[in-house]
Parts: C-alpha cells; structure tokens; sequence
C-alpha cells in the first residue's frame, strides 16, 4: 500500500495533458480522485475511465476563474470522499498569444484569472478544511515563464510570476498548520498547450522540435511523488523537473 492510497485529491485541469495524467497515476496507487474542467464529456471519460481500471473517480465540471465554481469542487471532493487531502492547482491557458501593445483586455485579463486567480481561489476554498485537520498537500503547477519574459506570452509569463508567488505565501500562512504547499515547473511537455505554441509562430519556444517535449506521464509521476512525504523539503518552493538533483531523488 502506498502512503497516499485512500486519500482524497482534486486535479483542475484533468480534460486533457497534464492533468488527466496525473489523476490516472494518483489513482493508480490508490487515490479517490476528482477530476475538474470545463470540458464535461471529457473529464466524465477520463473518470469512468479510472474506475473501469477500479479506481474511484468523480468529474466535476469547473471553471477555475469562477470562485462559486471552485467552492462547488471542494465541496463535491468533501461529500464524494469525506475530506479533502490534496489539491493539485493545474488549469492554466497559453492563449491569448500576442504582443502586449495589440492585445486584447478582456482575453488577457481572462487568461489571469484563469492561470493566476484561479491558483488564488484552489487555495482559499481548500485551505480552511485542510488547516481544520491539520495536514494537506497543494502542488500548483507553474512555468519557467515565470521567471524568463517571452514575447507574445506577458499574460503567462506574468499569471504564472504571481502564481509562483502564492505558493510561498500560501506555504507561509499555512505550513504551521500542517499544509504544505509546492510549485512544480514541468519543463515543455507534448500537450494541446505546445500545439497552440507552435501554431503561434512566436518566440522561441514555438520554435522547438516536438520530440524535445516530455509526455504528460512525466510530470504526473512527479507530482505525485511531490504530494508525499519525501517531498517536505520542497514545502513553500517551485521546483524544477529539470533539476537532475530532484529527477534522482524522484527515480527517474
Ligand atoms: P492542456 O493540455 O492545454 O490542458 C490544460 C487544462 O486546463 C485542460 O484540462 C483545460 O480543460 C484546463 N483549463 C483551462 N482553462 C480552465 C478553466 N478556466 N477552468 C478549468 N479548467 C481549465 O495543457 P497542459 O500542458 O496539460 O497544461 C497544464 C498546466 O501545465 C498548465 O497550468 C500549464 O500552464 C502548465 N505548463 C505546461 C507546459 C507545457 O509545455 N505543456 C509547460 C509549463 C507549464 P478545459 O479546457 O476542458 O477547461
């Protein structure tokens, strides 16, 4: 049995990529997952997916950007499984790609809520229970973005900056209690994200070979490996899956 079987975990994002990776694996040793997105027939086939392999998954449609949705999702996780034990903070968009002079305030602005506020709201609506019982794990999945300016990409390199940021002071405020929180910078990865990136023609990374990717699986692995006990190092820091200290300690 693995430390984590039988706990419960909210992935956002689990329609495609990364996120429906990782709510595969969690479930593969024994994690009740539930699966959020907007895309209703698409996380209800990865949920029934997960239990045809007998694993217990729910789909809970969710827009990140909307907090009454996010509430919604921790409160199906609470009356689906009894607790809430683990929030990965997934969900993000690339798109709108373009330059800050000519873009568009509403999709810009749209893109940070989703990639920034929704973090934001993942960890004020989980928080409180999580403090309450005095253990949790939230991993937020950020971007090396964060740290590198892209042209064409203000809005992600910027949601993804403050993202980063949260995930320190979330740490901080929470750690006491029994909450750890953690960022994981994923590198590129073979997702509907990077066939977005490519079709944008800008900067250096639409340039890339698509072999030069790592398969969702990757990070999947790692973010379970962060949720566990092993990883209480890296409480309140992003990590890099780039890093070959880290890729060791995680086996791969
Ligand atoms: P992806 O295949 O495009 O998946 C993005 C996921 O986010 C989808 O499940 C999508 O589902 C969901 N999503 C988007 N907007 C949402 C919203 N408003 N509410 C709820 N869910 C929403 O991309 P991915 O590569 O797996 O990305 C996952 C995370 O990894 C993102 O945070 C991304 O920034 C990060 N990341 C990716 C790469 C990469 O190279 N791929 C690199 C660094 C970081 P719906 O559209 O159905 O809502």
């Amino acid at each position: 049995m693995h430390e984590l079987t039988g706990k419960a975990a909210i992935i956002t994002g689990a329609s495609r990529g990364i996120g429906a990776a990782t709510a595969a694996e969690l479930s593969k040793i024994g994690v009740n997952v539930v699966l959020a997105a907007r895309s209703e027939s698409q996380i209800r086939h990865n949920a029934e997916l997960i239990r045809s392999n007998g694993g217990q998954a729910e789909a809970v449609t969710c827009d990140v950007s909307n907090y009454k949705d996010v509430q919604g999702l921790i409160s199906h996780c609470e009356s689906s499984f009894g607790r809430i034990d683990i929030l990965i903070n997934n969900a993000g968009v690339i798109e709108p790609i373009g330059h800050l002079a000519t873009s568009n305030p509403d999709t810009w602005a749209h893109a940070a809520d989703i990639n920034f506020k929704g973090v934001y709201y993942g960890l004020r609506a989980a928080l409180p229970a999580m403090m309450a019982q005095k253990s949790g794990v939230i991993i937020n999945v950020g971007s090396g973005a964060a740290s590198n300016p892209l042209e064409g990409w203000s809005h992600y390199c910027a949601s993804k900056a403050a993202a980063a940021m949260l995930t320190q002071c979330a740490d901080k405020e929470a750690g006491p209690n029994g909450v750890r929180v953690t960022g994981l910078i994923p590198g590129t990865v073979a997702t509907e994200m990077q066939v977005l990136i490519k079709a944008s023609g800008i900067n250096p990374v639409s340039q890339m070979d698509v072999a030069d990717h790592v398969d969702p699986v990757l990070p999947a692995k790692a973010i379970t490996w962060l949720c566990g006990k092993g990883a209480a190092q890296y409480a309140g820091k992003e990590v890099s899956l780039r890093d070959e200290t880290l890729r060791k300690q995680m086996g791969f």
